[in-house]
């Protein structure tokens, strides 16, 4: 008898730390399903997430968080205070992408040209569904929960923007922050987690190269920049396979290229839009020295007439590399393997897009972002089978499988905040 009562705190102890069970998720789904349609059906572009904020913002007030809207923007901060303990942070993203859908979905986007063609209204839905268990299961953790909602990921200045305002100042500066993206690469409802460097740096330099303009049959008259900048882009991609260590991933692509207006005329300057990827902030460094001195080179040995302009950052904000701090990711990753289904956690490669999720851990944050699946198993053998990669985060054809993936976000969410909350 005795004996019970010395192991019922730890039984109940367990029992509390399991988090949803599929009946909880299942009671909770029909409203986080509506909360995504709604807003998959009603995009708003980075800053522009009044409305998705405010119906964010009405659902977790009504719960009972504390609620702040317009933080850094449009950005949204709800915290729930549930005794001493940690305070750990979970983040959605707001925004949607400037891309036409064609997802041929019956709840398609109604907004001409803007999607939610990266998953964040899944995030949303998900962010949610946590929200309401989390309230309504305060028995089984104690400290502060702090939700987010921040805008304007993809133009990367959305984690920058709140922090400006005071996001770790005005609330509780968190222990712990944590994200979930959905990936193409992973079945849907699959936790891939990495640690360390996970989501590459990215910098958009634009460089502009000078000539001496004339007519295209005379081009002994001329300094043809577009010859120069040929060169240019083909000499930069020995920075990645000559100058670079192959251990440590560099992409260097040209995005775009304006110059020139007829077949016949030779331009006076071409200006070419960098993306730049890298991991390792030294070659971080290194590959944007290197971008520079061969530009300049270039248009010195062909005689242009002045050394090209290079302007780091033209119309979009960099990013720096996420760097998902090891004892926390194995921590979760442990954590989500005891939780969820077998074989549904799973490490995964660091991939070469980008997150401005990479500012809070900046902040001094112990931050950790995961991913998940949203690939109908089916079609994602299929595609491993014949090469062929299925549409992917900012693809018009975007489709997460929407119930198993939502299901599996809340899940591993409350599993994790379960954990950092005890
Ligand atoms: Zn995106
Ligand atoms: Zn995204």
């Amino acid at each position: 008898m005795r004996l019970i009562w010395i192991l019922l705190p730890a039984v109940l102890c367990r029992a509390a730390s399991l988090g949803p069970s599929p009946s909880d998720i299942d009671h909770l789904y029909p409203g986080i399903e509506a909360l995504y349609i709604d807003i998959h059906s009603n995009p708003e572009l980075a800053f522009q997430e009044k409305q998705t904020a405010a119906k964010l913002a009405a659902r977790v007030k009504e719960l009972g968080y504390e609620v702040t809207t317009g933080v850094g923007g449009t950005g949204v901060v709800a915290l729930l205070k549930n005794g001493s303990g940690p305070i750990v942070m979970l983040r959605t993203e707001l925004d949607a992408l400037p891309v036409t859908e064609q997802t041929g979905l019956p709840f398609s986007s109604k907004i001409p040209g803007v999607m939610h063609a990266c998953g964040h209204d899944l995030h949303m839905a998900a962010w949610a569904g946590t929200a309401q268990w989390m309230a309504a299961h305060r028995a089984d953790w104690h400290g502060t929960l702090m939700l987010i909602g921040q805008p304007a990921e993809e133009a990367g200045s959305g984690a920058s923007a709140m922090l400006k305002d005071g996001l770790f100042v005005r609330f509780p500066k968190p222990d712990f922050a944590i994200a979930l993206h959905d990936d193409d690469t992973l079945p849907a409802g699959v936790i891939g987690y990495h640690a360390g460097f996970f989501r590459a740096a990215a910098d958009f330099p634009t460089v502009t190269i000078f000539g001496r303009g004339g007519h295209g049959a005379m081009p002994q008259n001329t300094v043809d920049p577009i010859v120069i900048a040929a060169s240019t882009i083909l000499a930069w991609q020995t920075i990645v396979s000559r100058e670079n260590d192959p251990q440590s991933p560099v992409v260097i692509t040209v995005g775009a290229i304006h110059g020139g207006t007829k077949n016949n005329i030779i331009p006076d300057q071409v200006q070419l839009l960098l993306s730049v990827r890298t991991f390792d902030p030294l070659v971080r460094k290194r590959v944007l020295a290197a971008i520079a001195r061969i530009a300049k080179g270039e248009a010195e040995a062909a005689g242009a007439p002045r050394e090209p302009l290079i302007e780091p950052t033209t119309g979009m904000t960099g990013d720096a590399a996420v760097y998902n701090d090891p004892e926390l990711t194995n921590r979760l990753a442990a954590t989500l393997k005891k939780g969820m289904p077998p074989g549904n956690v799973v490490e995964m490669p660091a991939k070469m897009t980008s997150e401005d999720f990479s500012d809070y851990g900046r902040a001094g944050v112990k931050a950790a972002l995961l991913h998940i699946g949203a690939v109908d198993p089916e079609k994602l053998a299929e595609s491993r089978r014949t090469g062929v990669p299925v549409p992917a985060p900012h693809s018009p054809q975007w489709a997460p499988v929407r119930e198993t993936t939502i299901k599996a976000a809340v899940q591993a969410e409350t599993l994790a905040l379960l954990n950092l909350l005890n």
